[in-house]
């Protein structure tokens, strides 16, 4: 990797981060004001499973910045762009589209499709 798609990919990383922090605040800002108008009791289950959608999300986001933060640990220590899997280095292309990405398109394919 060279060190112009390094400062791409960087770039790309901080703000994904910025993005995911910024939903976060959001997300919790969401819920006080949901917390103040809990009176209103009609209709509870179907407030409980769009609840329970956007708590499914939030945990999604919550790995996603974590692959991110790691991504970015990795650039730090020059240890960035090979598959934790295999080890093999995984392609630029790949990276740019997801720089976060810990996999290889061959892993990440068998990690979602196991053989059986
Ligand atoms: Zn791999």
């Amino acid at each position: 990797m060279n060190k112009k798609d390094l400062a791409e990919i960087k770039k790309l990383l901080i703000e994904k981060k910025a993005e995911l922090l910024n939903k976060t605040n959001n997300a919790q800002r969401d819920i006080d004001s949901d917390n103040m108008n809990v009176g209103d009791e009609i209709d509870t289950a179907g407030q409980n499973s769009d609840k329970e959608m956007f708590f499914e999300l939030a945990a999604g986001d919550k790995i996603t910045l974590n692959a991110v933060n790691d991504a970015l640990a990795k650039i730090e220590k020059d240890a960035y762009g090979s598959c934790e899997c295999c080890g093999e280095d995984i392609p630029a292309k790949r990276l740019k589209a997801i720089p976060w990405t810990r996999y290889c398109i061959k892993c990440q394919e068998e990690a979602e499709n196991p053989k059986r």
